[in-house]
């Protein structure tokens, strides 16, 4: 990632930075899971790859890369890992890792579907964007980033670890 692309990213949404001996064992090998796996994205048109490594509330890690296709309906990286988690059985994350040519924080989108699994505690759910090169790492809560007052699945009164 250039400095500059950084910079920006990190003015724009104010969100704390990191070393990644800071981070704690379990963050430490999401990100390296998801940034190993990020060159499996295939994204001919865009050509932005994302790598995401969810952690399951039980330190399982899942990953998944965004997937293009020609009619652009494309399911981001954050929906492949987490849609892998929920395939392995399991209904809530802890961690989520991004990593992207910018930075890898989460789209709206995402963060919306992040919600469906996320508990109710965001505070305790943390999120860990990576630049490309990954020296640059911002490490928030998921509270910071998608609001406390979010649609969640208890606004229709659904509990997803019932499901
Ligand atoms: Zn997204």
């Amino acid at each position: 990632m250039q400095r500059e692309d950084f910079l920006l990213m990190k003015r724009l949404v104010d969100l704390p930075c990191v070393r990644f001996g800071d981070l704690n064992d379990i963050e430490q090998r999401a990100i390296l899971a998801a940034t190993s796996i990020r060159h499996m994205a295939y994204s001919p048109y865009f050509k932005y790859k994302v790598g995401v490594a969810v952690v399951s509330v039980t330190d399982k890690i899942y990953t998944g890369v965004n997937v293009e296709n020609c009619a652009a309906v494309v399911p981001h990286a954050e929906w492949n890992a987490l849609s892998e988690m929920v395939k392995n059985g399991e209904r809530q994350f802890k961690v989520l890792v991004c990593v992207a040519q910018n930075g890898g924080i989460p789209c709206s989108i995402c963060r919306q579907f992040m919600r469906e699994f996320s508990g109710d505690n965001l505070e305790e759910v943390v999120v860990i964007g990576v630049g490309q090169q990954g020296g640059d790492i911002i490490r928030c809560a998921f509270a910071d980033i998608i609001g406390v007052d979010s649609f969640s699945p208890r606004s229709l009164g659904v509990n997803p670890l019932e499901h």
